[in-house]
């Protein structure tokens, strides 16, 4: 185990069966359509790979890139897109790969330029849900970890874009947080 992590709350095993299962739940829902699947970079990226690894519709993906604008447009959920898809969406069925929704402000911007694209339809999948910090309404049409409210690191994720590389989800030492 890394030497800043305090405890692990899911192990690579865990997490390759939970994105199993989304996979085939997402699978069976789009039996006989084609999927477009955006990963929100950067903490979705490993989510995504192995997701779609699971996923037996004929799908497309691609990436997408957001940031908010900063600390006071924060709570309007303003984002500014980074990098853009390559191709228009129109009467697609997108499925959007987070890895964790928290306030849920960056995903309802986003959930909203993409529904103004035309797509056919756009859903969520999230492999971690915080609801208890949510500040807009916004349910995930798949959910993998429902979490309290705790900051995870790792199988993605970060803390001051290090732990992206763990193969599990811990919690840090806060003598990591006092340090920074
Ligand atoms: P929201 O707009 O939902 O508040 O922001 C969600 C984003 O905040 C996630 O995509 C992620 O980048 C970051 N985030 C929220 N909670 C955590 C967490 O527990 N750990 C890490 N590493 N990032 C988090
Ligand atoms: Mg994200
Ligand atoms: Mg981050």
């Amino acid at each position: 185990m890394h030497n800043d992590i305090k405890e692990v709350l899911y192990t690579e095993q865990q997490l390759e069966q939970k994105v199993q299962e989304l996979g085939r739940k997402i699978s069976e829902d789009y039996q006989g359509r084609n999927l477009f699947v955006i990963c929100v970079l950067k903490g979705a990226f490993i989510f995504m790979a192995d997701l779609v690894k699971h996923i037996t519709v004929p799908l497309e993906l691609d990436f997408m890139a957001v940031s908010s604008y900063g600390q006071s447009t924060k709570s309007s959920g303003v984002v500014k897109i980074i990098k853009d898809l390559d191709v228009p969406l129109e009467g697609r069925d997108v499925l959007i790969v987070e890895d964790i929704i928290d306030s849920g402000l960056t995903l309802s911007y986003l959930i909203d330029i993409l529904e103004r694209r035309n797509a056919h339809s756009v859903s969520v999948v999230a492999l971690f849900d915080k609801p208890a910090r949510r500040t807009v309404e916004l349910t995930p049409d798949y959910t993998g970890f429902t979490l309290p409210d705790e900051f995870i690191v790792g199988y993605g994720l970060d803390y001051a874009e290090k732990y992206r590389n763990l193969p599990y989800v811990g919690i840090l030492k806060e003598e990591v947080y006092s340090k920074a």
